[in-house]
């Protein structure tokens, strides 16, 4: 299906940890882009777009919102540019990944 990067913050303070696709992927749920939610501060792997029928790519956008918070202020991500979200010190990309089930 895709694959799935770990983050992790530098700052040994923070220790903040998301695992995430890193930029836009497809799942067998959609389409889903990496965004930070500015309300909840997390990063997280958000639906973009949904199978459709009518849509002629076969993907139909949907309103972009967190599924952790439902808040809609999300920032696309971009590797190696994007801050914690928690600190803003840098995140560093980890070299393991792991095919999703
Ligand atoms: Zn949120
Ligand atoms: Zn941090």
């Amino acid at each position: 299906m895709g694959f799935c990067f770990d983050y992790k913050c530098s700052n040994p303070a923070c220790g903040y940890e998301a695992t995430v696709s890193g930029g836009k992927d497809h799942g067998f749920c959609g389409e889903v882009q990496t965004m930070v939610c500015l309300d909840c501060k997390d990063l997280l792997d958000v639906l973009t777009a949904e199978p459709s029928a009518n849509a002629p790519s076969g993907l139909a956008p949907v309103e972009r919102k967190c599924g952790e918070c439902g808040g809609k202020n999300l920032k696309l991500f971009h590797s190696g540019k994007t801050r914690c979200p928690k600190c803003g010190a840098r995140l560093k990309k980890s070299d393991n990944f792991d095919l999703w089930d």
